[in-house]
């Protein structure tokens, strides 16, 4: 009887199962109606921070959309740290595009591309596709170049790593931008920890294999340092101690401070000590002046004013110093007169739409709106335009109605609709604080409440950066991955074998 009931028990479970996983597909996948070709084509270029937030506030009804992207899913930035050292999984941060898309009201085209050329007066846009060759299969594909016209343009490109022409930096520096930038950094840590347990390997290059130079000491490289020190002392330390002995991260800032921007004078020594602690140098005042395979040569201002020159030999040397343009935006500056002079981006007016082109606006960090290029200025800008295309669409609508009236009644009725449209809101960006993780399970939070600014440090605030980032990660599944990552971290421990 007790056998019968466990059965009974099972069958429940799996029923309920089965019923959930198809309720679950239902709100998931939603029926979806065929885009309507009459409509306007609005082409979002972009599947980032700013793109993906037009796309969630967008009226999928209003316009025929195209969404091209040089990649095919979005990339939760802020947690890109975490997956070097394998505390996070890379998928568990991705969100496939197509995804994204299939969840709205009426179906859409995605591209898989790099967009090389815009052409905002002739209102083209020239995408270089990727070959898709699966040759075993008998299959090839070449790359293609194709003009896509649109009638309005959302240009959400991001930005690139600017290693600023210094020498031997682009050849052996390893950046923080990218999946698969953190994917080399992950196997570069396995590589140096197993270089460095060679039986009679010489002290002075174990050193130099367990030694991480970190360029740049923004929240990124911040990250970078204190994750990687969890990573070395709670789990290769468990594993290989003899290597972790020579351990030591040095962070490079040419500034005068660490997390030099968004965060108050008592964070910035609080996570300066925090770090100190967990054998982080920090090096401020310093300017990296070139690197080789083993060294990185650097340039350091002295507290009397005189200058020395250093050098760092290396296992692990990231860059996370700078962020530049993608050429298709400097080519923009090129061809639109009226951006001949910009330098940080397209430059943008309150409506976020790009000065000296029509129908076209730009958003994130390859946009100039005299904000700081971070996801939420992105996601902020990406929500704004998602319903001011809306609004645009109301008044184009209007617009051609009035064109086609010829009651003159009609027409004076049309034409206040029309003045009432025109004014459209401008876009308003509300800071709502900046967060950072230190590592050894503390983190520090400039956080701005009710127009009151908060400032803490510490396990707690590690626990609220913990929560706070993963109401933020884009949907359910990636919230459940990211989650079970972090358990199976604490339950097992980061994995330590190299692919
Ligand atoms: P992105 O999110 O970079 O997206 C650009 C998109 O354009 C991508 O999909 C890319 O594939 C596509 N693309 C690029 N070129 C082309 C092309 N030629 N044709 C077609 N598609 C193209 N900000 C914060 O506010 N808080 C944080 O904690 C934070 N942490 C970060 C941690 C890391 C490691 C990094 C790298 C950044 C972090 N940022 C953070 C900054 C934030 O990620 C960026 O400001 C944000 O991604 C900018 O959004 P975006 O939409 O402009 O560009």
């Amino acid at each position: 009887r007790a056998k019968l009931m466990r059965y009974a028990g099972a069958a429940t479970a799996g029923t309920v199962a089965y019923m959930g996983y198809h309720v679950y597909n239902a709100v998931a996948l939603p029926g979806q109606k065929q885009a309507d070709p009459s409509k306007p084509h609005l082409v979002i270029v972009g599947s980032g921070w700013g793109s993906v937030a037009t796309l969630k506030t967008l009226d999928f009804s209003k316009y025929n959309v195209t969404v091209i992207s040089s990649r095919n899913y979005f990339l939760f930035t802020p947690l890109l740290p975490s997956t070097a050292t394998g505390l996070i999984e890379q998928r568990s941060i991705m969100e496939p595009t197509r995804a994204i898309l299939r969840k709205k009201t009426h179906s859409s085209t995605f591209v898989e591309g790099e967009v090389i050329d815009v052409d905002p007066f002739k209102k083209t846009v020239t995408v270089s596709t990727k070959a898709n060759s699966y040759k075993e299969l008998g299959v090839g594909l070449p790359a293609v170049t194709q003009e896509i016209p649109y009638d309005k343009l959302i240009m959400g490109v991001g930005s690139t790593t600017n290693t600023f022409g210094i020498k031997g930096v682009s050849d052996y520096a390893l950046f923080m931008k990218e999946v698969e930038d953190s994917i080399a950094v992950r196997k570069r840590i396995m590589d140096c920890m197993e270089a460095a347990s060679t039986p009679g390997l010489d002290p002075e290059t174990r050193r130099r294999l367990m030694h991480t130079v970190i360029v740049g000491a923004g929240p990124t490289g911040v990250e970078c340092a204190g994750e990687i020190h969890d990573f070395v002392q709670k789990d290769m330390a468990k594993f290989n101690p003899e290597v972790v002995k020579d351990f030591k991260v040095s962070l490079l800032e040419v500034q005068p401070n660490i997390l030099a921007a968004g965060f108050n004078q008592t964070l910035v020594d609080y996570a300066t000590e925090t770090l100190k602690r967990e054998s982080v140098d920090i090096m401020t005042k310093t300017m990296v002046t070139g690197a080789d395979a083993e060294k990185v040569y650097a340039t350091r201002t002295l507290a009397d004013g005189t200058k020395e020159n250093v050098e760092f030999p290396y296992g692990l040397f990231i860059w996370a110093g700078g962020i530049g343009l993608r050429p298709v935006v400097k080519n923009l500056f090129a061809k639109i007169p009226e951006q001949n002079e910009s330098r940080r981006g397209l430059r943008v007016d309150e409506h976020l739409r790009v000065i000296g082109a029509d129908d076209f606006w730009a958003l994130g960090d390859c946009a100039d709106a005299k904000l700081a290029p971070t996801a939420q200025v992105a996601s902020q800008e990406g929500a704004y335009l998602g319903k001011l295309l809306g609004e645009v669409a109301k008044l184009d609508d209007l617009k051609l109605e009035r064109s086609k009236e010829t009651d003159a009644g009609k027409i004076a009725k049309l034409d206040s609709q029309i003045h009432r449209a025109e004014i459209l809101p401008k876009f308003e960006y509300a800071h709502q604080g900046s967060l950072a993780y230190i590592g050894d399970d503390r983190a520090v939070a400039d956080i701005t409440w009710f127009g009151k600014q908060y400032s803490s440090s510490g396990f707690l605030t590690y626990i609220f950066w913990r929560s706070a980032y993963l109401s933020m990660v884009f949907s359910f599944r990636n919230k459940f991955l990211v989650a079970m990552d972090w358990t199976k971290a604490i339950v097992f421990g980061r994995d330590l074998s190299r692919e």
